[in-house]
């Protein structure tokens, strides 16, 4: 269950699993999402052990923020309703 305070991509979809494709042995392999939701951020090859960096596109990166931004808006209107429904009692 999700619990509908600070949302993070992390905690949305962190254990979710990305594809990444290795330059040096051109082989897919998975990561998990947290793994690579920071820019530059560097995983290992789950085949031949290379090091990538992951670089984010200008779309991808735009997404992130976006989403980010959405989640940060949405965290403090549910703060706004908790206050409000405090009141209430
Ligand atoms: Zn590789």
């Amino acid at each position: 269950m999700i619990i509908l305070k600070d949302l993070t991509l992390e905690n949305l979809f962190g254990d979710e699993e990305v594809e990444v494709d290795c330059p040096s042995c051109n082989k897919t392999f998975q990561v998990e999402f947290k793994k690579v939701l920071t820019p530059n951020s560097s995983v290992e090859c789950a085949n031949c052990g290379q090091e990538i960096v992951i670089n984010h596109d200008e779309t991808t990166e735009k997404s992130l923020k976006d989403a980010d931004k959405s989640l940060n808006e949405f965290n403090k209107s549910f703060d706004k309703l908790e206050k409000a429904f405090k009141k209430f009692r």
